[in-house]
């Protein structure tokens, strides 16, 4: 007998009917003979109104009682599904992340997986229930309740199969699968049938709606993950480690994300220990720098520039303003609207063309890219955000995604 982990999302369970179609779900994957153990998002936008609510009772509300808040909306999905199966005749029941022995480090609202302790979830299994975990959240050492960090309900669904020593992780959500382009903004996009781990995260991590962490997590314990529709019997997208991904497109995908802003700091000053000191300050506050850009200096003057999330924005500039003065440099200036789209794929190591050809399509569009950023398998373009839907339409095309 093997044991599924699976895991519904947050649309998947958010009233009453789509929490009996997710249980009709479950107890169909048990009739085949499996152990299921399913993870559950919280209801709807839950979360969001949680927050919402939090911050009309505080403008800084302490992020542990944050925790214990955020926590309940998983706790409410959990347990309406186990009694969903019950309703159904069958043996469920249902664990707080805490019950189900996911451990954690204390960095509340974004805590890191420490252990696992499975035995719980063992027993129960062993006593022919279906065992139905809140998602998103963990307990510290000494017992304060922790959450992992938005839309990581994927991270617990994927640890929790890489400690059961599941045969797979099945990811249930609002799409059928991971798609060449996000559907909405190109009718034509194609639902891949599988994806290699590495194109997954960067994907992941420049747009595509799954969570990053839970990908990198399933790519060092080589757990296959398969997104999958909650809605409509179809085939989903098999996330994986394999090599049988010949034939097919050198580019995988197009993503986007519109969550960029950009900061320039101007006339920086050419001597060692300039950059250290304006992005150490950034640690230190928790923002995260990505792009970095910047040029050989003239006349040993340079501008640096650099994009965080637009949420991370303002805090940004308030640690970086002083900085510049400090260093010197002519001032900071700063832009929010702006987008990242980015074309992944593994074929595209080692070939040339791709960059020049991404570059074409923008300017065909009549797009102006503002910042360029390459990795092996991704090239990425900072664009302006109103552009975001013609760019991507223009990449899908370019790269030929819409063709099998
Ligand atoms: N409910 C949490 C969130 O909305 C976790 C999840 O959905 O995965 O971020
Ligand atoms: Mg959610």
């Amino acid at each position: 007998m093997a044991i599924i982990v699976q895991k519904y999302g947050g649309s998947s369970v958010a009233d009453a009917d789509r929490i009996k179609n997710v249980a009709g779900r479950i107890g169909r994957t048990q009739e085949r003979g499996d152990q299921v153990v399913a993870v559950v998002s919280a209801m709807g936008d839950t979360t969001d109104h949680l927050i919402e609510l939090a911050h009309k009772i505080s403008a800084a509300p302490a992020p542990r009682e944050m925790d214990l808040l955020l926590s309940t909306g998983e706790l409410v999905s959990c347990a309406l599904v186990a009694m969903a199966l019950q309703q159904g005749g069958r043996p469920a029941v249902s664990l707080s992340g805490g019950q189900a022995g996911i451990r954690t480090d204390a960095a509340h609202t974004r805590a890191r997986i420490s252990g696992l302790d499975p035995g719980r979830i063992h027993r129960e299994l062993d006593q022919g229930n279906i065992v139905i975990v809140a998602g998103f959240q963990g307990v510290t050492d000494g017992a304060d309740v922790t959450t992992l960090g938005r839309g990581a309900s994927d991270l617990t669904a994927v640890a929790l199969a890489i400690g059961l020593k599941a045969q797979r992780c099945e990811i249930y959500t609002d799409v059928e699968g991971i798609y060449t382009a996000d559907p909405r903004l190109v009718p034509q996009a194609r639902k891949l049938k599988e994806i290699g781990f590495e194109e997954m995260l960067e994907l992941a991590n420049y747009g595509a709606k799954m969570q990053p962490r839970s990908i990198e997590l399933a790519a060092a314990y080589n757990m296959p993950v398969l997104v999958c529709s909650s809605f409509v019997e179809a085939p989903g997208t098999l996330i994986h480690g394999g090599t049988a991904m010949e034939n097919r497109n050198k580019v995988a995908g197009v993503a986007a994300d519109r969550n960029v802003a950009k900061i320039t700091v101007l006339g920086v000053p050419d001597r060692p220990g300039i950059a250290a000191s304006l992005f150490e300050p950034l640690a230190k506050v928790g923002v995260s720098v990505d792009t970095i850009v910047q040029n050989s200096s003239v006349e040993r003057l340079t501008d640096l520039t650099f994009t965080v999330t637009r949420t991370d924005a303002k805090r940004a500039l308030e640690v970086v303003e002083p900085v510049a003065k400090s260093i010197g440099a002519k001032g900071c200036v700063s832009a929010q609207d702006l987008a990242k789209v980015s074309v992944v794929g593994t074929g595209m190591q080692n070939a040339p063309g791709y960059a020049a050809a991404m570059f074409r399509a923008l300017y065909e569009a009549g797009i102006n890219i503002e910042m360029i950023t390459t990795s092996e398998i991704r090239i990425t373009c900072i664009v302006n955000e109103a552009k975001v839907p013609e760019a991507v339409r223009a990449l899908h095309t370019a790269f030929q995604l819409d063709k099998e």
